[in-house]
């Protein structure tokens, strides 16, 4: 499975079980909500992902390698939008990336050609010279996209990357993000407790309570009526 698998992951926090017995598969080129109600366990699944927390019980697997096995080769191959801003506002979009590219040991060269792409593909190539301070939230939030993009991942996890921003640029993140997996073939899990950001043509994974209620397309889990009323049904909760 070169995409992403999750198999039987448990987490507890001292007596409190975040997640419980946790599994679903992403493949190659599709693009999973990860859906939940706040306390769900969706940011202990992204600390897990991400070797924030120790491998859990269960197995990861990011583009076929072990998160246990082989730690570097996974994260390696892991692009990550965590949901705390974390760009240096002083520096310019490129800028930012070309640090970001340094880190990852990339030759100036290689790093031009990737950045170039990347703003590109976020339609952010005409702000590249501008102060990551002087852009709106949803600028920022698609520089970090880019970032992510920067070393080729296969696999795309964004921890709730539309808190905060109004509903034009949700749609335009959502939309991008949509399009790396469909024309890229990027592996994308996206979690949010909004299930407007869902499609009938995503993967749709609901997590409540540390559980998997449902796993299957938005459409199939969704069966003609609206998901939030779904979703409601299902975790009891404001969508
Ligand atoms: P979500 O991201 O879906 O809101 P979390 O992963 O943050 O969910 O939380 C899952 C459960 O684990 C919640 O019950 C939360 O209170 C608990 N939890 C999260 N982080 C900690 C922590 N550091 N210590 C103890 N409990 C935690």
């Amino acid at each position: 499975m070169s995409g992403l698998s999750v198999r039987n992951v448990t987490h507890r926090y001292g007596p409190r079980t975040a997640l419980d017995a946790v599994s679903f598969d992403v493949a190659p080129g599709r693009f999973c909500a990860l859906l939940g109600p706040n306390g769900a366990g969706k940011s202990t699944l992204f600390a897990l992902l991400t070797g924030l927390l120790a491998a859990p019980p269960g197995t990861i697997a990011v583009a076929g390698h072990d998160i246990r096995r082989e730690p570097t080769r996974a994260l390696a191959r892991m692009g990550v939008v965590f949901q705390a801003p974390t760009l240096d506002l002083d520096l310019t979009v490129a800028q930012n990336l070309r640090y970001f590219a340094a880190l990852q040991g990339l030759s100036d060269r290689i790093a031009a050609g990737r950045i170039d792409r990347a703003l590109h593909r976020l339609g952010m190539a005409e702000r590249a010279g501008e102060r990551a301070r002087a852009l709106n939230g949803g600028h920022r939030r698609r520089t970090e996209i880019a970032r992510a993009l920067i070393h080729e991942p296969a696999v795309l996890l964004l921890d709730e990357p539309t808190v905060g921003l109004d509903a034009a640029a949700r749609a335009a993140i959502t939309d991008h993000v949509h399009g790396l997996a469909r024309e890229d073939g990027l592996t994308v899990l996206w979690a949010t407790h909004l299930t407007d950001e869902v499609r009938p043509e995503d993967d749709l994974v609901i997590l409540h309570k540390g559980r998997v209620l449902r796993h299957a397309t938005a459409g199939a889990v969704a069966r003609g009526a609206p998901l939030t009323e779904v979703f409601l049904g299902l975790t009891g909760e404001a969508a």
